[in-house]
């Protein structure tokens, strides 16, 4: 499948899923801008990424932030000429019984996961409109369909991120542009490490246990490569993934 021409931009882009969405959608000939808070990370990553041939600029942002969403945006397009190509990909997980979640930790984690896929959504969709073409790829969770023991504010978040999805693909569906989820289980990242540390300290099972207990909740007893939702992004990204719209794409678990 060939991207050639087509500018991108992956938010959360620094490791992890962002970091493989990027890699596979540069190799396919997209110019990509890759996004985050830590500078050291989407620099390298997008280092990595020229080594090998390919078209790759970083560009720092807190999606959270309305200010930094919008110079970010300014600089994406000044780089790329257009962003054809958005994957909300940056989020933030943690957990905590509801009777101890606190108030900052709730809006922070609606802040990136919902907040931050609204507002990059809004910089780059008129430019999108502008030119008929378009694909909002957000990666969201199994946590945005169904509930989980200590992770509400989480759950609330992938399902507004959804929700958000959902109504977006509506309007834009006769504008040539694109809306859906990706609803990966767990993947094998440092977001998933984070888990696995979390679980150790606040139960006392050592690193081991606490993995194993991860991939027992996986239907195939595994972890999820980052590499598979690329190759879901990809796919939503071309030309034929113009007829999927407003659909969540479950990665890694029967539903
Ligand atoms: P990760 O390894 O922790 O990477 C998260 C990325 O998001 C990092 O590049 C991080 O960089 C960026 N980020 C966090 N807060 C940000 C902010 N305010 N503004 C801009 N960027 C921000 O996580 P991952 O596992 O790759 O997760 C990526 C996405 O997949 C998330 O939306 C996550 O909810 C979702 N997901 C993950 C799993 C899993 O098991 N890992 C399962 C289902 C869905 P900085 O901290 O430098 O900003």
């Amino acid at each position: 499948m060939s991207l050639e021409g087509r500018g991108v931009v992956v938010t959360g882009g620094g490791r992890g899923i962002g970091r493989a969405v990027a890699r596979r959608l540069a190799e396919n000939g997209a110019a990509v801008v890759v996004s985050a808070r830590t500078t050291d990370e989407i620099e390298s990553v997008a280092e990595e990424l020229r080594a090998d041939g390919l078209t790759a600029h970083a560009v720092r942002c807190d999606v959270a932030d309305e200010a930094s969403v919008a110079a970010m945006a300014e600089e994406a397009i000044e780089l790329l000429g257009s962003v054809d190509i958005l994957v909300n990909n940056a989020g933030i997980a943690r957990s905590d019984p509801v009777k101890r979640l606190q108030l900052e930790d709730w809006n922070q984690i609606m802040a990136v996961n919902a907040t931050g896929t609204f507002l990059c959504t809004r910089a780059f969709l008129p430019g999108m409109l502008e030119r008929g073409w378009g694909r909002v790829i957000n990666v969201a969770s199994v946590a945005g369909l169904r509930g989980g023991r200590y992770i509400a504010a989480y759950v609330a978040s992938k399902h507004a991120q959804i929700g958000f999805t959902k109504a977006l693909a509506a309007e834009v569906a006769s504008a040539g542009i694109t809306a859906n989820a990706i609803c990966p289980g767990y993947v094998d990242t440092p977001m998933t490490d984070f888990s696995v540390s979390n679980i150790v300290e606040k139960t006392g099972v050592t690193p081991e246990e606490a993995r194993a207990h991860i991939v027992s909740l996986s239907p195939q007893q595994r972890l999820i490569r980052p590499e598979e939702i690329a190759h879901v992004a990809l796919m939503l990204a071309g030309d034929d993934g113009e007829s999927i719209n407003g659909d969540t794409i479950v990665l890694g678990s029967s539903r």
